[in-house]
């Protein structure tokens, strides 16, 4: 038989297919220590070869759920099962998942080739067998130099690698990578996510990634979920949640968004008019319905937001907004303009494409926002 695609970013997705079988299912899953809820009847599908991350404020409940699919922690209600097993009472080392720690936890004093070995050695393995699969993996991660060196002797993004080496070395079906790169600077970081990336699709395997960082969640997964106190506020593919965010929550968790709250003004179809602080908002197509006089907020983002002076004209059909910038932030590729209007403070982020510029706004300037229908976006919750 052959292998199934690897549901590549922006393809058809096993997701959306309900015939589709899921290789993990998280299936109304509560985990309590003592008073305290850190996972609160959640339910969850990942499938076969999805790079799925979970993402998250601190505290939220992302490492609990990895433990319990582990094997480290037992849901207190609902079960976790894994291609349609339910792992209850199977025991860490018997399920083929592999948890990669933030800490990496390597031995201080072993080699790099025996901080790899060290399970299969574990598992009664012929001194041969490991021998050729220790030598496969390191090659894998690039360290294939590097066998006979001392965790201290080894930079930070080697000590991580070293890490990786040692969970796929046991060939798991499901990788588990607890905020994998936290300890690295930020240029390693991102070489390291290209590389998670590539190592997962000619893998073949299937990684689960915690994270708190949404710019990491958003470069490498297939699909994120949002997590919020032990439940999930949202899933879908990194487009799907920046762009079409559920709730005011996912919308302030991923990317900067102007956000304002008002009233459901008037509804035709699915353009819904809310009366807001800033004027009246005509959101052109609402995800949800609504009825007039409901409280709602209308978000959209600082890069489809146009800044211009006040007395230069704006296209029709934009929701026009006047105010004063309150401070600019130049960031090379782009600038970011704070404005207040009417009482808010309301983002603008304007990509510089060309390197001139010949007389740029500064604090102080008075100018118009505005914004086309199709980029509001209206949330309920
Ligand atoms: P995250 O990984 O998203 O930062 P955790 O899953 O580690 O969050 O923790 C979720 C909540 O559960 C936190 O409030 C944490 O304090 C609590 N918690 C986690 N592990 C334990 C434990 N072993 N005993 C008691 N409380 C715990
Ligand atoms: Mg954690």
């Amino acid at each position: 038989m052959e292998p199934p695609e690897r549901p590549a970013r922006g393809a058809p997705a096993p997701w959306d297919d309900p015939a589709a079988t899921p290789l993990v299912v998280f299936d109304a899953v509560t985990k309590r220590y003592g008073a305290e809820t850190a996972v609160a009847e959640l339910s969850l599908a990942i499938h076969e070869r999805e790079f799925f991350a979970l993402l998250g404020p601190s505290g939220c409940g992302k490492s609990t759920l990895m433990r319990m699919l582990a094997g480290f922690e037992t849901p207190s209600e609902g079960r976790v099962l894994l291609a349609g097993q339910d792992l209850a009472g199977v025991p860490p080392h018997l399920r083929p998942v592999n948890m990669l720690f933030q800490s990496y936890a390597l031995f201080p004093h072993m080699s790099v080739e025996k901080n790899v070995a060290f399970g299969l050695a574990m598992e009664g393995r012929p001194r041969d067998e490991i021998g050729a699969r220790v030598g496969e993996v390191l090659r894998m991660v690039k360290l294939d130099g590097f066998a006979g060196r001392k965790p201290h002797q080894l930079s930070g993004g080697q000590r991580q690698r070293v890490a990786l080496a040692r969970a796929l070395v046991k060939r798991p079906k499901v990788l588990l990578l607890d905020e994998p790169l936290g300890a690295l600077d930020r240029k390693l970081r991102e070489e390291t996510q290209f590389e998670l990336m590539a190592l997962q699709e000619r893998l073949g395997l299937t990684f689960i990634i915690v994270t708190h960082d949404q710019d990491e969640a958003m470069t490498m997964a297939t699909r994120i979920a949002v997590m919020d106190k032990g439940r999930i506020a949202q899933v879908g593919t990194p487009p799907v949640v920046y762009e079409a965010p559920a709730s005011r929550y996912v919308a302030g968790f991923i990317g900067e968004i102007n956000l304002v709250e008002g009233r459901v003004a008037a509804v035709e179809g699915r353009r819904v008019t809310v009366a807001t602080a800033a004027g009246d908002l005509a959101v052109a197509e609402a995800a949800e319905s609504v009825a007039v006089g409901e409280a709602v907020a209308v978000a959209w983002r600082p890069e489809k937001t146009r800044i211009v002076r006040a007395g230069e004209a704006i296209s029709n059909g934009r929701a026009v907004m006047s105010g004063t910038v309150h401070d600019v932030g130049y960031l090379g590729g782009r600038t970011t303009y704070h404005v207040e209007a009417s009482g808010l403070r309301l983002k603008a982020a304007v990509a510089n494409a060309s390197r001139s510029v010949e007389r740029p706004l500064a604090a102080g300037d008075k100018v118009k926002l505005a914004v086309t229908p199709d980029a509001l976006i209206l949330l309920v919750r």
